[in-house]
This record gives structure tokens, sequence and C-alpha cells, in this order.
């Protein structure tokens, strides 16, 4: 049987200088690391029983593959980069399934005509981490890009060393992002834009109603996004606007990481040198973000005082809009369903109780439902409180057994399935997934996942990896 996947592509039939068309490097020796078979079957995808690890490297092109480049620019850490674009990934095709039309991508299959001087490679390190923290989020229930397949290309990656090679397969609802718009934008290239934009609404918000409805659709999707991401204490690290999706999906995993210990403001970027995209700067640079849309979007409504007053508006109340989701969903962490601005005093107390005795933020939220007399005798004041807000709720607990997760995808984990693999045992990468796949559940047999670092697990720095 040859793989069948229901390929029908729309991206390839925009006008030519949307992408460059271009075939997946050969590789030495495809290996199967990773496959997620559940993932194949929502998507419809068929599959033989052997030779996978073929068509993951992108060695064998399943019918009605059609393999590009996509063009984008985009703000990187504030300073605007003309030219970026796929230069290590390739979508193959677009898959027209029951729960929706996704894009099936290939990343590190080689070089690309926006490659500039990469390799357009990428090593095991990022392809595993990117596999593990993308599905976690998606088991999360936060919304995300997915991992299909993780294959080792046998091939050699220099980067500070001698790495193996590998690819990892995607699946996303659409690789256009904020510096798709940007690109064409910045070009003048009005009529590209008006395309692009017309094709992103019909994909993403069929529904809009008007150009203002759109941004105002991705805004929402975003702040409900960033808000997700606070509420389990993921740093995504580069917020540039050419990782910002349209579609609202969390994309480009790159120096990410979790909260161990709470700090608002930590950082674990390597490059972010200067804590832009910190823990809770997440939530002033996604407004950042959709300021740089709006004005992307402004060349096609030309000098319409109206629409511009309009999308001024969106951006100005996204502050307010992004608050009053954070004070619902920390609310619900504490075991508040429905809370209001006079429920911050609480939350904030809570957190400020944490970051002051140096305590993780993932235990911490656990320890409220299942040992809240540790926060009596550390914050009798607050516990108090906190006691009496939550005494006529139904069922506090259930609440925030609900949001708060067991297991997060924790950094020492990752790197020690990452240090692992490159020693040829990829059992605790694998064993991770299995675990992540029930983040909400008390699992025994994962309860040494559930622990926060010791100071010589620690990761304090992540590196992009690219
Ligand atoms: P990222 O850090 O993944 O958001 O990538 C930023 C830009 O650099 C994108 O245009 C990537 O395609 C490009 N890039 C990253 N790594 C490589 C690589 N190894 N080879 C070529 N281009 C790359
Ligand atoms: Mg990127």
């Amino acid at each position: 049987m040859n793989a069948q996947f229901p390929f029908d592509n729309t991206y390839a039939n925009l006008p030519s200088h949307f992408f460059y068309k271009q075939k997946p490097a050969p590789v030495t020796k495809a290996e199967l690391i990773a496959f997620n078979s559940n993932l194949a079957e929502e998507l419809e995808i068929k599959l033989p029983n052997s030779g996978l690890e073929l068509i993951f490297a992108g060695q064998i092109l399943p019918e009605g593959a059609d393999p590009l480049a996509q063009a984008y620019a985009g703000h990187q850490f504030g300073y605007y980069n003309p030219k970026l674009g796929d230069g290590r990934a390739l979508l193959l095709g677009e898959l027209d399934t029951k729960s929706g039309r996704y894009d099936i991508q290939l990343k590190g299959s080689g070089t690309t005509p926006y490659s500039r001087n990469g390799d357009g490679l990428s090593w095991l390190g990022p392809v595993l981490r990117e596999y593990i923290v993308s599905e976690a989020m998606h088991h999360l229930g936060i919304s995300t890009t997915r991992s299909l397949a993780a294959v080792g290309t046998g091939d050699k990656v220099l980067r500070e060393t001698v790495l193996p090679g590998a690819i990892l397969t995607r699946v996303a609802k659409s690789h256009i992002r904020v510096g798709t718009f940007q690109y064409f934008a910045h070009n003048g290239d009005i009529e590209a834009l008006e395309t692009l934009y017309k094709y992103t609404k019909k994909r993403h918000y069929d529904d809009a109603k008007s150009i203002t409805d759109f941004l105002s659709r991705v805004i929402n999707a975003q702040c409900d996004l960033v808000t997700n991401w606070l509420s389990i204490g993921f740093i995504h690290g580069v917020m540039n606007t050419d990782n910002c999706s349209i579609a609202g999906e969390t994309i480009d995993y790159g120096p990410c990481a979790f909260l161990d210990k709470y700090s608002a403001s930590k950082v674990f970027s390597s490059i972010d040198t200067h804590g832009r995209y910190a823990y809770s700067a997440q939530a002033d640079v996604i407004v950042w973000n959709m300021a740089q849309l709006a004005n992307a979007l402004l060349p096609i409504v030309k000098n319409n005082i109206e629409v511009l007053n309009e999308f001024n508006e969106l951006i100005q109340k996204m502050p307010s809009q992004i608050r009053s989701l954070w004070l619902k969903k920390f609310g619900k962490k504490i075991g508040i369903t429905k809370s209001t601005s006079e429920d911050l005093k609480l939350i904030s107390g809570f957190l400020n109780g944490l970051a002051s005795r140096n305590e993780d933020f993932t235990i911490s939220f656990r320890k409220l439902i299942e040992e809240p007399e540790y926060f009596k005798s550390v914050d009798a004041d607050w516990y108090n409180a906190w006691e009496s807000r939550t005494s006529d709720e139904p069922d506090p607990f259930s609440v925030m057994a609900s949001v708060n997760p067991n297991l997060i995808p924790r950094n020492h984990q990752i790197e020690f399935a990452i240090s692992s693999a490159l020693n040829s045992n990829f059992e605790p990468f694998h064993r991770l997934n299995v675990a992540l796949k029930l983040p909400y559940e008390k699992n025994s047999k994962f309860s040494d996942l559930e622990l926060s670092p010791t100071d010589k697990e620690e990761v304090v720095k992540t590196f992009c990896g690219t």
C-alpha cells in the first residue's frame, strides 16, 4: 500500500511569489524515532506498515504532496527583518479532514531560498523538544501545532559541536503568521496583501463580517492563547511576529520552557538578554504583536478613518481583555468559578507568596488541592481569606483539579530525554510522551515526573538550537 494523505492544497495555488517550490534534501539513513498514530488517524492518513521513515524524512513524497517554502517577514526582538521565510521547513501540503484543514510540514528538511546562511537542518534536540512540548500542550488543552512524526536522518549537523540530524513533521491549522502579512505590507504589494487577507479570512475566520471583525478574531484567539500560557507557567521565549500564528496556535517551539519556581520576570532563553519575552511580559508583547498585524492590514483599508479607529480601539482594549481573561483563569486555579476584580488581591497574594517562599508554580497549585493546610501554616491571613471566599463555591476542589495540571513537560525532564537520546536511549523520551497524555491525572507510575528539579538538575538557560 502507498501512503495516502487526503491532500487538497490551496496555498500552492496562491500567486507564485508567496513561496518557492522546493524538494526536501536527500538524507543518509532515515530512522523513525516517533510516530503519532492517534493523530494520523484523526487526520485520516493511511500509511503502509513499513517505510514510514522515508515518508517523514521527505524521501518518498506521498501522492498530492507539493512541497514549498513560504515567504514571510517579521519583527525579531522589536527589529523588523524584511526577509525571513521557511529557511528549514517545507509545507508538504494541506489535508482536508472532517475536523478541518491542516498543513503538514517537514522541519529540518534542507535548505530553501530563504535559508540565508543556515543549513536548513535541525539537530535531534529541538526536534525532540518540539515533539514533547507541542503534544503536551495539546493534552493540556492549549491551542498548538502538533507533531506527527520525528525521524533521524543519519546526517551530521554542525552546531557548537557535531550533532545528529532529525526532521519533525508538524501539523498546523496553517503556517500563516503576523509576519506573512507584514511581508507583503512592507513590500507595498497591496494586491498580494489583499489576496492573503481574503485567503486567510476564508480559511480561519470565514464568518468574520469585516476586516475589523477579522482582526478582532485574531486578537481574541491570541489573548486566549497567551493567558492559557500564563496559567500553566509556559514561556514561549521568542514571541517575534514571525512566530505569531493568525490561527492562534502556539507555534515555533524554540527555547521555550516552563516555570519551576514562580517568578513573574523569569527568562530562560539565552538570547533574550533584556527579558523582552519574560514570563509575565508575554501579556504585553502580544498587544505589540497585534498592533503590528493591525499596521500590516492598514494598506487594505486605505484611509478609511472609521476602520482605523476601530483597529485602534481593538488594540487599546487588549490590556483589559487580557486582564479579565487572566482573572478568570487564575481565579479557577484557586477554586473561584466567577472571579471579579475584587479577587485580584487574593490571586496576587497567592503568587506573591510563592515568589517570596521560592516555591514551585505547578506543584503549589496542586498543593492547594491536596494539602491546603500547608498554606495555613505559612500564611494564615491569606489562607483565611481564601477559605472564606471559596466557602460558597459548590465544588472549588474539582474546579482547581480541572485546571491545575499535575504534570507539565519540565525543562530538566526534556533535557534528560534529549541527553539520553544522544546516547541512543529513547526510553525517557517515549516515557515522557506517554505520561504527558494525561497531565491532569495523578499516576503513581509517573510521580517522579511531577517533581521540581534539584539544584543540580535545574535548567537555567535554554537555547534556540537552530
Ligand atoms: P525561528 O528561530 O525558528 O523562528 O527561525 C527564524 C528564521 O530563521 C526563520 O526564517 C527560519 O526559517 C530561519 N532558520 C532557523 N534555523 C535555520 C537553519 N538551520 N537553516 C536555515 N534557516 C533557519
Ligand atoms: Mg520561526
